[in-house]
């Protein structure tokens, strides 16, 4: 395939990426930390679309978001495999490290978070939701913010915790919350269900602080979660909103 000319500033066309390295976030879930021939960065939130092209030329695109700042010319990735999914399985489970496959970056300027904004943030991931909303976290950690931080994250069980190990690490100012719809860790005192008022009171700040909210996940969720902060008397206009399908 032919090499794609490059803008200067934002890649706005499909350019080649290497993958260098795959790591196992969960039985399900995959971090995959591709070196694209150029990129000049990205804010907390964006995302890419990742395009694949089969022997006999069928392509396939789909978005994923940046999980993280750009590191020494780096880009990563978290996919979740989705059942019988046509672009998700083949990233989790095919892609040999050293294979190559075409990105268009970065993409979005709605949802996401600048370091310049020093209004609390709310964080509400379902699934692999938590994407974006950890690349936040991890913006917020790599330019030494004090913005104080709560993450509210919805999963199925313990096993399906993606960046477990980062997330139980305590970090100052960032508040982390799991809670589980399916199966809940033993001892636990909450019994398994979906996220409710409950929990977005407890875990949440309240509507007076001001926060801005960021809720990433599937359309149920997302659609759920943000009736849910509008209901506790959050400002629509301070809920940003990214659906996964
Ligand atoms: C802006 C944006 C950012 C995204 N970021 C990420 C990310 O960081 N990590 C990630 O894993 N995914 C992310 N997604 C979802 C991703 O783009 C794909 O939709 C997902 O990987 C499924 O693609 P597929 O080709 O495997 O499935 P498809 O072959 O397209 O679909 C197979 C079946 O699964 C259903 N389906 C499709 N997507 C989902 C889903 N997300 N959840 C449940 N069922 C689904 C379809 O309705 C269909 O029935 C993002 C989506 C958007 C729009």
């Amino acid at each position: 395939m032919a090499r794609a000319a490059l803008s200067v500033g934002v890649v706005t066309v499909w350019q080649q990426a290497r993958l260098v390295e795959r790591l196992r976030e969960t039985d399900s879930a995959v971090t995959l930390v591709f070196e694209p021939e150029e990129w000049s960065g990205h804010l907390a939130g964006q995302h890419a679309d990742i395009r694949l092209t089969a022997d006999d030329g069928y392509q396939a695109v789909r978005s994923y978001s940046l999980a993280g700042p750009v590191e020494e010319g780096r880009v990563v990735f978290t996919v979740q495999r989705v059942l019988g999914g046509e672009v998700s399985t083949y990233l989790c489970d095919d892609l040999p490290v050293g294979a190559y496959v075409e990105v268009r970056g970065p993409v979005g300027g709605w949802f996401v978070w600048r370091g310049t904004d020093t209004r609390p943030v709310m964080l509400l991931a379902g699934g692999s939701g938590i994407v974006p909303l950890q690349a936040m976290v991890r913006q917020r950690r790599a330019l030494g913010s004090r913005v104080p931080f709560r993450l509210l994250y919805s999963v199925r069980t313990p096993e399906d915790v993606i960046y477990a190990d980062e997330l139980a690490r305590p970090e100052g100012g960032v508040d982390v919350a799991v809670r589980y719809t399916r199966e809940a860790p033993p001892g636990a005192r909450r019994a398994p269900r979906r996220l409710g008022l409950v929990d977005l009171n407890t875990h949440g700040w309240p509507a007076e602080f001001e926060p801005m909210c960021f809720v990433c996940g599937p359309n149920g969720f997302v659609e759920a979660a943000a009736n849910m902060l509008i209901t506790l008397g959050h400002d629509r206009h301070r809920i940003k909103t990214e659906r996964f399908g």
